[in-house]
């Protein structure tokens, strides 16, 4: 009677959200400071004033019909332009409004560049620990996702699991960078390893590939890390941005595609964009939010309490005896779990209110998640309690 496939998307739980819920009825039960939830990556670092100034003046001096009405399907020219302007001065591309697409958050942006490019037998790579939405994306425009094991040393590229997994049917190469959940942001050396690598087979197989760099972390990178501007490095790349985590807005859903003119068949690839968000009923992206966007793109984000946060929890848990890679960027820590089984392990953490995720749900099964967009004290009262789990595993 229904599709199955979307029953049980949309009735089986993801493990963070069932985390998540489990810490909500704790909380109720045993009181909030007993809870010590590491499980959502929802930004805690309040909206810039910026951001809340300009729309409470949009609201309040705009005509109703150019705030909440439909804007064009690429979305408000003053918005991708502001936007192009910001991408040319920090990055030194020179790409106009015509490069971009706005969409609602990056999960539409991806969602709409695999659609647009899925053609039958098509494979979609991406680099293990991985946003576990995107076997879900990628199979809904029927893509098939293979996913290329961990370097677990330091969460870069592994270039010759990588080579074993390219086929002729490569059709993207996904990568998330800062990285969602490793924390680890990748080097330019990186970049261009994997560029000369895409190059080399693109020649081979005799057709594009494409890296789609899905970058809603890039404004959250710690010093001593730059996020290279992917589409410097290699032609084919699809760029899907979005504003959630550098503003605070991820309710609001708002981003974009940035399609830079060194795509083979531009034309092509952006027609199919256009025409990907139209049969996901796309419509066009919120339109308030084009038009705070069109004011703000590329005001700074305040990184200051993520960074305390990630150095506070990182030394934390090495004091404790965990081994784990130092934050780089994003909210993220993924540490290696104290026994083989990582759902065994985060259940034990559970006894502390520490909620945790599996790294399995990442792809990468011996490690776990730990979401440190929360307030700094929550971290600092977690730090005894990762001590006595660690002890635990000594006995
Ligand atoms: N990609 C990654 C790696 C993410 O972590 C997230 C959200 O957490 C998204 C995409 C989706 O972001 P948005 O809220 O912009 O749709």
């Amino acid at each position: 009677m229904v599709d199955q496939k979307m029953y049980e998307l949309g009735t089986r739980k993801s493990t963070i959200r069932d985390v998540f819920e489990y810490g909500r009825k704790l909380a109720a039960a045993e009181g909030e400071d007993k809870v010590f939830d590491f499980s959502l990556g929802n930004p805690n670092v309040p909206t810039p004033e910026y951001i809340k100034e300009a729309a409470v003046d949009i609201l309040q001096t705009m005509e109703p019909s150019a705030v909440h009405g439909y804007t064009i399907a690429p979305g408000a020219p003053a918005a991708r332009r502001a936007i192009a302007k910001s991408i040319n001065e920090r990055f030194g591309m020179e790409i106009s409004e015509q490069n971009l697409f706005m969409t609602a958050g990056a999960a539409a942006a991806c969602t709409i560049c695999f659609k647009a490019l899925c053609e039958a037998e098509d494979e979609f790579l991406t680099f293990a620990p991985f946003f576990p939405e995107y076997r879900c994306f990628v199979e809904s425009v029927g893509g098939r996702l293979v996913v290329v094991p961990a370097k677990t040393e330091d969460f870069q590229i592994d270039f010759e699991a990588m080579e074993k997994c390219l086929t002729p049917h490569t059709k993207a190469v996904i990568v998330n960078s800062p990285n969602n959940p490793s924390g680890a942001v990748y080097s330019e050396e990186t970049i261009k390893k994997l560029a000369e690598v895409l190059r080399g087979k693109e020649k081979e197989y005799g057709h594009p590939i494409f890296l789609i760099a899905d970058e809603p972390y890039r404004e959250i990178a710690y010093e001593g890390f730059t996020v290279p501007y992917i589409p410097k490095f290699y032609e084919n790349t699809l760029v899907c941005y979005s504003y959630s985590k550098s503003f605070s807005l991820p309710g609001e859903r708002i981003g974009y595609i940035m399609v830079p003119d060194t795509v083979a068949d531009f034309q092509q690839v952006y027609g199919a964009i256009a025409g990907a968000a139209r049969v996901l009923t796309h419509v066009n992206a919120p339109s308030l939010w084009q038009l705070v966007i069109a004011r703000c793109a590329g005001r700074p984000s305040d990184i200051s309490t993520y960074r305390e946060n990630g150095q506070m929890l990182y030394q934390g848990l090495i004091d404790a005896g965990f081994t784990c890679v130092k934050p780089q960027g994003a909210f993220y820590l993924f540490p290696k779990a104290l026994e083989e089984d990582d759902y065994a392990f985060c259940e034990r953490a559970r006894k502390y209110g520490l909620l945790l995720v599996p790294g399995t749900d990442f792809g990468c099964p011996g490690y776990f998640r730990a979401a440190y967009c929360i307030k700094t004290d929550t971290i600092r009262r977690s730090l005894p309690l990762f001590k006595k789990l660690a002890e635990e595993y000594k006995k």
